[in-house]
């Protein structure tokens, strides 16, 4: 693996240290491969699996060219879904900390309208959004990119695939034609690559092959017979036999998402589907919820998956085999991160045999079907999540602060700090987790006019 240093770039030196204060030292290898091209000022295709730190070779991309002094829109970044694009922004402010008053916006669907005109006529120097929103402000003239300098697509495989191929061209139509595109992905196929010819110029691609060994992840696979019985059977002893305090189990449509959360949580399990049907309100509020760890078992599309910002999954589980082996290698990625084991288990049929061989290639390594665990296991019931989640009916709007949570929890002692797990404020609504044990305690605390001094409704989801 290429080692450099961040400092063998030309770097501002602000920014340079503020990367080795993030602990960012050594160039992952896209940002390695990528960096020299972007800050040369060509077009790039950057191609590499989830987590390979595409978002700083571009973030620093658009950091140098920044100007702070000129109030207008420099840099766009186009992403799939909200959860991506506020990942994105996060990463973002993150490194442009020690630049002073740079204004990074984020713009996307599902958020109100008003809040974002608002924000607008203030001006902004980088905009983070999805495409739809985006268009939907060109169009309404309350967004001007005709001095745009840098135009990024992020994950464009996954926005092509959202169907957002005609929003992105008519984006495109509003940016100068001398701009500085960057495409950056974890497949680089079919449309991804005609979008790519139509929106760049000479581009330079790179890309770093998916390594599926750089992490420490245990992949085992299990053959099934062909129908939703064997799978779930199959499912529920690999989730009994690890145990995993939060799981991802991938279908590959919305229906059998459905389908296999209600089938596990018919079986005891603390399970929830998610998929592009949700509206963006209940999927905040599956995402909240597993990222609490009051729900253990998320049962996702790929797509739907793809803006969650976690890592560290204890296990993957793959109910049927990815339609390709890329797809595959990044489903397991969420898996073993940060030096954690993880588990990645993938049921297939006979049927499956030519997409087995061409992974086993892709993988490079012999794949072997495994037997599943003694069927003495399904005796065993389900585990709940350690976490339960209270939604509270008050958030920002009602000045709810997390603080002031954790002081109505924990005030009078019968509740310890480390018994209530995280807590979300969202505009309306506040999401606090606690230990399952004093669910009915904190219910009672908080209904009872402790949390700043008035009665919010407080109910168990
Ligand atoms: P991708 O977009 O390729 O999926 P991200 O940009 O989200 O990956 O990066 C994954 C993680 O790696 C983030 O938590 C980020 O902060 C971290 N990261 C990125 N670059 C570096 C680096 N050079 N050194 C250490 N950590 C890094
Ligand atoms: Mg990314």
């Amino acid at each position: 693996m290429s080692q450099l240093p961040f400092s063998e770039l030309k770097l501002h030196t602000n920014v340079l240290e503020n990367l080795s204060s993030l602990n960012y030292d050594m160039m992952t290898p896209i940002q390695a491969k990528s960096l020299p091209h972007i800050l040369a000022g060509k077009d790039v295709i950057a191609q590499s699996q989830t987590g390979s730190g595409k978002t700083a070779a571009f973030g620093l991309g658009l950091l140098e060219k920044l100007d702070v002094k000129k109030m207008h829109v420099q840099s766009l970044v186009l992403c799939p879904t909200r959860e991506l694009a506020d990942q994105v922004a996060k990463e973002l402010r993150k490194l442009a900390r020690t630049v002073p008053n740079v204004k990074i916006l984020t713009l996307c669907g599902g958020m109100p309208m008003r809040a974002q005109l608002g924000s607008l006529e203030y001006g902004a120097h980088m905009i983070v959004g999805t495409p739809g929103r985006i268009e939907d402000h060109l169009n309404r003239g309350s967004l001007q990119l005709k001095a745009l300098q840098i135009l990024v697509m992020d994950e464009a495989d996954r926005m092509l695939e959202m169907g957002f191929q005609s929003a992105l061209d008519a984006i495109v139509k509003h940016t100068p034609e001398q701009r500085q595109t960057l495409l950056f992905s974890a497949t680089f196929q079919g449309q991804t690559k005609s979008i790519a010819k139509r929106m760049m110029q000479q581009p330079v691609i790179v890309q770093v092959a998916s390594t599926h060994d750089d992490k420490s992840i245990e992949q085992h696979f299990y053959q099934v017979g062909d129908d939703d019985e064997s799978r779930l059977q199959a499912i529920r002893l690999l989730l009994l036999q690890y145990k995993p305090e939060s799981a991802v189990v991938f279908c590959n449509t919305k229906r059998e998402t459905e389908d296999v959360a209600n089938a596990l949580i018919y079986e005891g399990f603390s399970a929830l589907a998610l998929n592009g049907d949700l509206e963006q309100r209940d999927r905040d509020q599956v995402m909240v919820r597993f990222a609490n760890k009051s729900v253990s078992i998320l049962v996702a599309t790929d797509v739907a998956a793809r803006g969650l910002d976690i890592d560290g999954l204890d296990a993957v589980i793959n109910y049927e085999l990815a339609h390709d082996s890329e797809i595959h290698v990044h489903r397991i990625g969420r898996t073993g991160r940060a030096g954690k084991q993880g588990v990645a288990c993938t049921l297939f049929t006979l049927r499956d045999d030519y997409k087995m061989t061409v992974l086993g290639d892709y993988l490079e390594r012999d794949i072997n079907a495994e037997a599943l665990p003694s069927k003495n296991l399904l005796k065993e019931s389900a585990f709940k999540a350690v976490m339960t989640t209270l939604q509270i009916g008050g958030g920002k709007k009602q000045k709810l602060r997390p603080g002031d949570i954790l002081g109505a929890l924990t005030a009078g002692n019968d509740i310890a700090g480390k018994q209530v797990g995280k807590i979300h404020v969202m505009d309306q609504w506040a999401y606090v987790a606690v230990s399952r044990d004093v669910s009915k305690l904190a219910l009672k605390k908080l209904g009872d006019g402790k949390l700043k001094g008035r009665s919010f409704r407080v109910r168990v989801i």
